[in-house]
């Protein structure tokens, strides 16, 4: 068994420890899109090939799809679970040994996808997902069913959904967003593909979110604690309030923007009594 070096051996995520990756499947990992599209062409429907480059992550809202209503996708994507849709997809190329690589640079690849949206049939799609995974030879060390992937702290994530890129975000996360046509509006960073390349793209940001001091999850989410103070312009003291005292991120610390505040010895010193 190989020995795992010093810096990624505590099991404190971060800076002294881990580098979690929380990793979605359907759009970054498999071919979702593509396998409800030979689905359907197995019950005679035919789906053009122009309709996998969706605009909208939601099919109902695309042509091409023959689903009118939300519950018309619901019901197809049911009939394909049950023809064990998530065992028989078709990996992205390259995902494999991509991650191959990531895991033996020791990053903690943890599964988070949302493949429980739909009920009734769960013991079937966590076991044909489990199967997948194997038979592709996708590495990993947890596989986590949740649609609240911010509930789950990582120090980057690899999304492709616009929801969970934008919720991810709002909560301070590290989002590398995996190209798709629908997410192409979305800030990077982003990668197009499991190349060499962007593997090396991503260890650069693992590393370079631990000299950051990430702690978890986002370097931007630590927060410090400002005592904020004013000068008055009538008589020109300095002063502080217990009442102005909050905390602000280090987004905003490091922005420069309170940088000319940030004198609290003076301003201590010139308290009024
Ligand atoms: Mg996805």
């Amino acid at each position: 068994m190989a020995t795992i070096p010093e810096q990624y051996e505590s099991q404190r995520v971060g800076v002294q420890g881990y580098r979690v990756l929380n990793l979605d499947l359907d759009g970054v990992c498999a071919d979702y899109k593509g396998a409800i599209r030979d689905y359907l062409q197995r019950q005679g429907i035919d789906v053009p090939e122009r309709a996998l480059q969706t605009a909208h992550y939601n099919l109902t809202r695309e042509d091409g799809w023959p689903f009118e209503t939300l519950d018309d996708y619901i019901e197809t994507h049911k009939a394909a679970e049950r023809e064990h849709l998530y065992a028989t997809m078709k990996p992205l190329p390259g995902v494999a040994q991509a991650l191959q690589r990531l895991a033996n640079e020791h990053v903690y690849i943890r599964i988070v996808t949302h493949r429980l949206f739909v009920s009734g049939q769960h013991q079937m799609v966590v076991s044909d997902t489990a199967q997948w995974l194997d038979s592709n030879r996708i590495p990993y060390m947890s596989l986590c069913f949740t649609g609240l992937k911010d509930s789950m702290q990582a120090t980057i994530h690899i999304d492709d959904s616009p929801a969970n890129i934008e919720t991810l975000r709002e909560a301070g996360q590290h989002v590398v967003v995996f190209d798709q046509p629908y997410n192409s509006t979305y800030a990077g960073p982003r990668i197009d593909s499991w190349s060499d390349t962007n593997v090396e793209t991503l260890l650069t940001l693992f590393e370079s979110c631990r000299s950051k001091g990430c702690a978890g999850g986002s370097c931007d989410s630590v927060r410090v604690t400002l005592v904020i103070g004013f000068r008055c312009g009538l008589c020109g003291r300095d002063y502080v309030s217990d009442r102005m005292i909050c905390q602000l991120t280090a987004r905003f610390l490091l922005s420069g923007l309170m940088i000319l505040f940030w004198r609290p010895h003076d301003l201590k010193k010139s308290v009024p009594d």
